[in-house]
């Protein structure tokens, strides 16, 4: 975790101008962004407290530029995160940026509720799924994820293969419910798994693990499918 500290504490946060909600979609490999004022009452604005509103006039301020979704949700960096208060985060930013609010005014506020409400979104659904999470920290220090990056061992990737066909072929109720406990236990072993990665700075681990969390969690969705709960 000290590493990702480290590159947290590094990454300033800055704001000024507009940057679409897809160049925010990756994660804090920003440089240092100079500091930025009120975009209406030119205030300089403090770049911890001030991501959304000016604490002089009060206006909606566009998305920060450059912040990792922990930083932007003033959420500590960590995988395991406390989804209490990340719940109560969005929904306290939700109530303040939601479009509706912004009806009645100039065009740049709409624009910045809509895309500081999209992005709150992102960031919220990023940091609250534990796989979305763990492949959010690892981009974070630039180790590349998805399939294609993987590294597991043949035989499990064999063993998974076998395990979703055999979903595929299950009509028991009785039997998927089971398959589908057995995918939940392997993805809580892989969340306690990556939490002692990253606290141990340990990526390649967290890496092969979120690979693993990958097939588990496929088999999971899998089976509630057929169990109709998806
Ligand atoms: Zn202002």
């Amino acid at each position: 975790m000290q590493r990702l500290i480290r590159l947290a504490q590094s990454t300033t946060i800055a704001w000024n101008h507009y940057v679409s909600i897809r160049s925010l979609r990756l994660p804090a490999a920003c440089t240092e962004v100079p500091d930025a004022s009120c975009w209406k009452c030119q205030k300089s604005l403090d770049s911890a407290k001030e991501k959304f509103f000016c604490g002089g006039c009060d206006s909606i301020q566009p998305p920060v530029k450059c912040a990792n979704y922990f930083q932007y949700l003033d959420i500590p960096l960590n995988y395991n995160v406390d989804t209490d208060q990340l719940q109560s985060t969005f929904k306290q930013l939700q109530g303040k940026l939601h479009p509706d609010r912004f009806a009645q005014r100039s065009t740049s506020e709409k624009l910045f509720s809509d895309q500081q409400s999209s992005l709150v979104n992102l960031a919220y659904r990023t940091l609250l799924q534990p796989l979305d999470r763990a492949n959010y920290l690892l981009r974070m220090v630039g180790q590349e994820t998805g399939e294609e990056t993987s590294t597991l061992d043949p035989k499990f990737l064999m063993e998974m293969l076998e395990l979703n066909e055999a979903v595929e072929e299950m009509d028991d109720v009785d039997e998927l419910q089971k398959m589908g406990e057995n995918a939940k236990k392997e993805l809580a072993r892989c969340q306690e798994s990556l939490a002692q990665s990253f606290h141990d700075d340990d990526m390649s681990r967290a890496k092969a693990v979120t690979d693993e969390m990958r097939y588990y969690l496929r088999i999971k969705t899998n089976v509630d499918k057929k169990l109709g709960f998806a």
